[in-house]
C-alpha cells in the first residue's frame, strides 16, 4: 500500500523492504517486524525521502545497530537505516585532524581507523556496539571519556523539512549518555555525519577504574595497546550479543542528593559512591541491583548477566515485553529498598 503512494522518483532509488523482520537489527533480538524498512546511502537520497509527502505523514523512526533499543512489538510505520560510510580528514594541522565521519560507520570501524594512524582521543571507546550517527545521539561513554569530548560538530537532516543544519558541539547540550537528540529534537533530526576533532600527539587516559593498573603489564604505552586492552576488560565482563541478545546497560547510574546517600550509607556503609556536583552523588546502578539480590538470576526467558548486574539478556525468545517486565521488576525492587529511581538508558519502542 505504501509503496504505491510513495512519490516514484524514491520509489526507483530506494529498495522498500516490507513486512520486514527487526530481529536482526537489534540487539536484543527480539523477534518484532517492521510494517516498513528503508536504508539511503547519500544526504541527497535523504533529504529526497524526507520531502517524499506521503513519508512525512508516515510513522516512522530511524535505528542505528539496535544495540540501545527494546522494541515491545511490531513497528507499524517506517524503520529508516543509514548506509552512509566512510570518513574523510577535511582538515588538518600540526596538533588535530578533524575527521568526518558517516553516521552509517560502524561506531568500533571508526575507533580502529582512527587508532590506525595514531590519532587519539576515543580509544578508550573502543568495542562501544552500534553506529557513528547513534553515537552522537547517545553521548557514549566508556573508560572515563565520552564522544562529546571530541565531537567538533554534527550535521543533521530535519525531519520535517529535509533542511541540513550543523549542529556545534554546545548545540548538541550533551551530558551524561544525553544529548539534544534525545530531548527536544526527539526523533525531529536524522544524522548524516559526525566530525571528530582527535589529536596528532596522544595522552593517555587511563584515570578510570583498573585501566591504568592492567596498562601497567603492557610493554607498549600507546593507544593501540589502550584499545587492545579496553576491548580484552569489555569482553571478559560483557555478554557478546551474538550469543546473548542484550542491550549493554539497561540502566542510567541514577544521581542523588548527599544527605539521601549518607542516609543509605548508616544501612549499607558499602554502597559507592561518586561526587558528580555539589551535594549530588552517583550511585553505580549495578551496585544496586545486586544488592537487591538480581544479580545472576534468570525468569524463564529473561535474567540479569551473572557477571554485570547492569546488563539484562535475553535467554531465548524473550519478547520485548517479558523483557520491560524484569526491568519493571528491578525499578520497583529498588525504589522499594533504596527510594532511588532507576532509570532505563535502553529506548522503548512501541
Ligand atoms: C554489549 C553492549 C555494550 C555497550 N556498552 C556501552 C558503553 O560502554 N557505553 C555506552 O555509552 N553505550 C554502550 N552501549 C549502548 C549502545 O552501544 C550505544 O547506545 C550506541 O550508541 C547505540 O548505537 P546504535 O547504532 O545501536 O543505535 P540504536 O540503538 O539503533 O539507536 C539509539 C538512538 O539513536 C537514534 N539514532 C540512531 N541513528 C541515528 C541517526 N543517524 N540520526 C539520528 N538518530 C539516530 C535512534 O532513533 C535511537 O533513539 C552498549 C550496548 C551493548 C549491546
Amino acid at each position: 500500500m505504501y509503496a504505491r503512494n510513495i512519490n516514484t522518483y524514491i520509489l526507483s532509488i530506494m529498495k522498500i523492504e516490507e513486512n520486514y523482520s527487526l530481529e536482526k537489527h537489534n540487539t536484543f533480538h527480539v523477534q518484532v517486524a517492521a510494517k516498513h524498512f528503508m536504508e539511503y546511502d547519500s544526504e541527497e537520497e535523504l533529504s529526497r525521502i524526507l520531502r517524499d509527502e506521503y513519508f512525512m505523514e508516515c510513522q516512522k523512526l530511524h535505528i542505528g545497530a539496535g544495540s540501545n533499543l527494546l522494541f515491545l512489538d511490531d513497528y507499524n510505520g517506517i524503520i529508516l537505516h543509514s548506509l552512509i560510510g566512510g570518513a574523510e580528514q577535511l582538515k588538518s594541522d600540526d596538533t588535530n585532524v578533524y575527521l568526518q565521519v558517516g553516521a552509517g560507520m560502524a561506531w568500533d570501524a571508526c575507533v580502529a581507523y582512527a587508532v590506525s594512524n595514531n590519532w587519539g582521543g576515543i580509544e578508550n571507546l573502543s568495542n562501544i556496539p552500534g553506529e557513528t550517527g547513534a553515537a552522537a545521539v547517545q553521548n557514549i561513554g566508556a573508560y572515563g571519556v565520552e564522544i562529546k569530548d571530541v565531537i567538533a560538530s554534527v550535521t543533521a537532516y530535519e525531519v520535517k523539512t529535509g533542511n541540513k543544519k550543523i549542529f556545534t558541539a554546545t548545540e548538541c547540550k550533551y551530558g551524561y549518555r544525553d544529548s539534544i537528540f534525545k530531548n527536544e529534537l526527539l526523533d525531529q533530526y536524522i544524522i548524516t555525519h559526525v566530525t571528530l576533532k582527535l589529536t596528532k600527539q596522544p595522552v593517555l587516559n587511563l584515570s578510570y577504574g583498573n585501566l591504568s593498573e592492567v596498562m601497567c603489564a603492557e610493554k607498549e604505552q600507546n593507544i593501540q595497546t589502550v584499545r587492545d586492552v579496553v576491548i580484552k576488560i569489555r569482553a571478559e565482563k560483557l555478554p557478546n550479543t551474538d550469543e546473548l541478545g542484550n542491550a549493554g546497560s539497561f540502566f542510567t547510574n541514577p544521581i542523588i542528593s548527599k544527605p539521601h546517600y549518607e542516609a543509605i550509607q548508616k544501612d549499607y556503609p558499602a554502597i559507592p559512591g561518586y561526587e558528580v556536583a555539589d551535594n549530588k552523588i552517583k550511585v553505580p546502578a549495578a551496585w544496586l541491583i545486586e544488592a537487591i539480590g538480581f544479580k545472576g538470576k534468570s525468569f524463564d526467558t529473561v535474567g540479569v548477566y551473572d557477571k554485570q548486574a547492569l546488563v539484562i539478556v535475553n535467554l531465548g525468545d524473550a519478547s520485548g515485553t517479558e523483557i520491560a517486565m524484569l526491568a519493571e521488576s528491578i525499578r520497583t525492587k529498588v525504589l522499594q529498598q533504596f527510594e532511588i529511581e532507576v532509570n532505563p538508558e535502553v529506548r522503548y519502542v512501541g
